[in-house]
């Protein structure tokens, strides 16, 4: 009886693979992407069903009241949640994968240990091993590592890279121990002083993973977010191989390889390799050095925008950080619509990292029923933006900054921007010229065909709207 039930859950792992695969591909385009998270839900739902009839399960009570919690704080968080602080809590999430992993590598280790011990090296054995040494030390990494994350973005902690010297030197001689330990692990797994090695060893983790996080200034954050999303992916895969569960597995290999790739993407995005995102310090004094900005500011009232935009054949709207921070999106639809409804062309240009997170825009502005064939990438509005009438920067800042075009001294330069300044007119909507995440200067601000209209997004796009719909009456 028992192995038949063992069949039929390892028949559900499988089918629940592949809800994550399926799902996952159809995370790719916004179009499907909410039923590709459905899906892969619903595979996750089946995944934990499943395992409850698992028959090594002898008593329920802790299981029931772990799911509770994790259910409760889960649904509070996804319900109360701002999306501006989305990040910060991938990054917390993230974190708990870790320390999942870890206890499972923990309490396998602790019940080996102090039972039967293990065994001669056999092919299963090994895996076992190694698998419990890296569920650890990869846990461990992640879930301090992910902490200081959520703390920088939260701003719980200063944002700004915390570098000391020699700090390179103590990261290698933590990470050594952590191998020294792994290879004693390995040869000696019974050997009587391995139980506080082990403890050892989970506190070299934590360390290592705020010493390898502290460096990393706050602008760079969601990008760590990632990498730390990939190793929370191996961390639970290497949980998958201690309890010998094939979707623990699979899944963790998904969000493994996923993490990594998405890593590169925002790399590419702002022209950065990984080794200068982890070790560079970005945004510390130090690296946001750029040329002296010249030149004029010259700042127009909503009222006066009005009467450009009114007589626009084409406008492009370039959202950014700016807008979560405003909540814009829903009056710069309706400033959208109202344009197109006095003939107008509408698009929306979209930065890969623009915002604190990858899809950060199109997220807001799909809240707002944007559209999604309105939305251009960056690679397709460049080419046209010199014929675009105005173009309206929502609380964009680093993403449009044309010293990554044109200051070689810059910090930022080499990172490819939207060109708001090609268009015919460039609107600035924001507080003040204060600079982007990156700490960098922006001579946009300073163009020939740029006006800044200061103040809060949301603010300056509703008195336009307003002029729009005095106009009307
Ligand atoms: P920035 O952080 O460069 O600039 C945002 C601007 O918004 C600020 O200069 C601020 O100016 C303005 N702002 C803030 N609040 C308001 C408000 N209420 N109304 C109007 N304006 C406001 O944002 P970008 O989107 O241009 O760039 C994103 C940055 O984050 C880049 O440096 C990018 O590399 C980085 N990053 C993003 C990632 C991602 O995945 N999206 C990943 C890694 C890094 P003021 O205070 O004057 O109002």
């Amino acid at each position: 009886m028992n192995e038949t039930i063992k069949i039929l859950i390892e028949i559900a792992y499988m089918v629940s693979a592949v809800t994550f695969i399926y799902g996952l591909k159809m995370l790719s385009k916004p179009t499907t992407a909410i039923k590709g998270n459905i899906i892969s839900g619903f595979g996750m739902a089946l995944a934990i069903a499943v395992t409850l009839f698992n028959p090594v399960i002898k008593s329920y009570e802790w299981i029931i009241i772990g799911g509770l919690i994790g259910t409760v704080i889960g649904s509070i968080a996804a319900i109360r949640v701002p999306m501006t602080s989305m990040p910060g809590f991938v990054a917390f999430f993230n974190g708990t994968g870790g320390l999942a992993s870890m206890l499972v590598g923990w309490s396998d280790f602790h019940v080996n240990y102090t039972g039967a011990g293990y065994g001669a090296y056999t092919l299963e054995n090994i895996v076992l091993i190694l698998a419990t040494f890296l569920a650890m030390l990869i846990g461990g990494v992640t879930f301090s590592g992910s902490m200081i994350a959520f703390a920088k973005l939260e701003e719980k902690m200063r944002g700004k890279p915390i570098l000391f010297k020699g700090q390179q030197i103590v990261n290698a001689i933590v990470l050594g121990l952590s191998i020294l330990i792994g290879i004693l692990f390995f040869v000696s797994p019974n050997g009587s002083l391995m139980y506080p090695a082990v403890i050892l060893l989970i506190i070299l983790a934590y360390i290592l993973g705020v010493l390898v996080t502290i460096p990393i200034g706050g602008a760079d954050m969601p990008v760590v977010i990632c990498l730390l999303n990939s190793y929370s992916g191996m961390a639970g895969c290497a949980s998958g191989f201690v309890l010998n569960n094939t979707v623990l597995i699979v899944a963790g290999s998904l969000v493994g390889a996923s993490g990594i790739i998405l890593t590169a993407i925002m790399c590419k995005a702002m022209n950065r390799s990984l080794t200068n995102v982890l070790f560079s310090g970005f945004g510390s004094s130090e690296g946001a050095i750029s040329s002296a900005v010249k030149g004029e500011v010259k700042s127009l009232t909503p009222e006066d925008a009005y009467y450009v935009l009114e007589a626009a054949r084409s406008v492009v709207f370039v959202p950014g950080y700016g807008m979560a921070v405003a909540q814009a999106q829903h009056v710069v639809k309706e400033l959208a619509d109202l344009l197109e409804k006095n003939g107008t062309e509408v698009k929306f240009a979209i930065h890969p990292v623009a915002g604190r997170m990858p899809g950060h825009m199109n997220v807001l502005l799909a809240e707002a029923n944007v559209p999604y064939d309105k939305l251009l990438e960056m690679d397709d509005i460049n080419p046209i933006i010199d014929t675009v009438d105005v173009c309206i920067v929502v609380g964009a800042n680093d993403v449009v900054n044309p010293a990554a075009r044109e200051d070689p001294n810059s910090a930022i330069y080499g990172m490819p921007i939207i060109n708001s300044d090609y268009a015919k007119t460039c609107f600035v909507l924001k507080r003040s010229l204060a600079s982007g995440f990156s700490g960098v200067e922006n001579p946009l601000f300073f163009k020939e065909n740029t006006r800044m209209i200061f103040g809060d997004a949301k603010q300056t796009l509703t008195a336009i709207i307003n002029q729009f719909k005095e106009a009307q009456e």
